[in-house]
Formats: C-alpha cells, structure tokens, sequence
C-alpha cells in the first residue's frame, strides 16, 4: 500500500517542480522588473527597457509551463473512468481557455495600433473555438459530472450519518451499519428505523422483569 503511494508520488512529482518553477519565474521576474538598474536599461526608443523584458518573460515562463504542465498530466491520466476520461480530455481545453488572455496580454506591448485589433479578434476567435472545445468535451463526459456530483453527495450524507452515529461513551464515529464502536466496544445506539426489533425485543424483556418482580 506505501509503495503504490510512493509510485503515485514520483509518477506526479513533476507537477510540484512545474508549479514550484512556475511561481519561482513569477517572483523572480517581479523582483527583477522593479529593480532600478532594470528599469534604466532602456531597449530601443519607446519607453521600453530591461525591467519590461524581464517581466515578460517571466510571464511567458509561467505561462508555458502551465500549459504544458496541463497538457502532460492529461496524458498521463488514462481514460479508465468517466472521472479520469473528463480529466484525461478536458484539461488541454481548460487551461488553454486560462492562458490565452494572459498570452494576449502578453504580446500587447509589442503591436501597433492596426495589429491590436486584428490580433484581438484572433483571440476572440481562438477563445471561441477553446470555449467550443470544452463545450465539447463536458457535453461528452456528462456521465462524469453527474458521476463525480452524486460521490460528492454521499459522501457529505456519509459524512453527516456518520456524525450521528457517534458512540455516546467515547464519541468517537463509527460507519452506519456499526453495531458497537469500533474504539471502545460500547453497544451503539441504532439510528430510528434501523432495528425496531431490538427495541421491541428489549421492552418485552423489561415488561416482563417488572411483571416477574410485582409477581
Ligand atoms: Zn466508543
């Protein structure tokens, strides 16, 4: 059992370097930018400089790397469920759908005021087609989210049973279907419904001790 988490944990290690190496660029390139022997080191004539490059870069750094990282884990994901099928095709979708503004963004500074506007309508169009993609795929997969919403559901009705079936001597919880607590042994109380008979049972038996008594 530890060693198929351990081989879970490696075979998803990359993530947490990615996402680690991603942030690191973020940080970095915010620092740098501000630094003021980055910011007069001027590039060109208009207004940019070493600081602005950085930056950018930086950004498009984080960006890659979250779109590749997306990209990797969808094909390391076998489709072997409905859950892992939505995952395995809806992350490429998902993330292109997160980075594409912040790409844009990102080739703003460099364009000429004609070039803004075509290059805006290019990702108009190409946020579309991503928007349709994943329209697609969760059109697809609805199997998967109704699976992945009904899960989620038992377990906060799990979860709420097993509250209520909390042991009255050490309050420790135990599964519904117990009939003494798992940690001290003490004869759990049944949930109503569950087993009138044993209440019957048990009153039969004290109606008789008292019958037995005044006898
Ligand atoms: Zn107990």
């Amino acid at each position: 059992m530890t060693s198929i988490a351990r081989w879970h944990r490696e075979e998803w290690m990359w993530t947490i370097r990615n996402a680690i190496a991603a942030l690191a660029a973020l940080v970095l390139a915010s620092i740098l930018s501000g630094a003021q022997v980055f910011r007069e080191a001027a590039l060109g004539s208009g207004g940019f400089n070493a600081g602005e490059a950085v930056r950018l870069l930086g950004f498009a750094i984080a960006l890659t790397l979250i779109w590749t990282s997306a990209w990797r884990a969808a094909a390391q994901i076998l489709a072997s469920d409905p859950v892992s099928r939505l995952l395995h095709e809806g992350l490429p979708p998902f993330a292109t759908l997160l980075i594409l503004p912040g790409v844009n963004g990102l080739i703003h500074p460099f364009l000429s005021e004609k070039a803004v506007t075509i290059v805006s309508w290019m990702f108009v169009l190409l946020l579309l087609a991503t928007a349709v993609w994943l329209g697609v795929v969760l059109h697809d997969n609805a199997e998967a989210l109704v699976l992945g919403a009904v899960a989620i559901k038992r377990r906060i009705s799990d979860a709420a049973e097993r509250r209520t079936h909390a042991c009255q001597k050490c309050g420790a919880s135990n599964s519904p279907a117990a009939k003494f607590c798992t940690s001290c042994g003490t004869l759990l109380a049944q949930p109503s419904g569950r087993n009138d008979r044993v209440t019957t049972a048990s009153d039969k038996d004290r109606s008789s001790k008292e019958m037995r008594r005044s006898a």
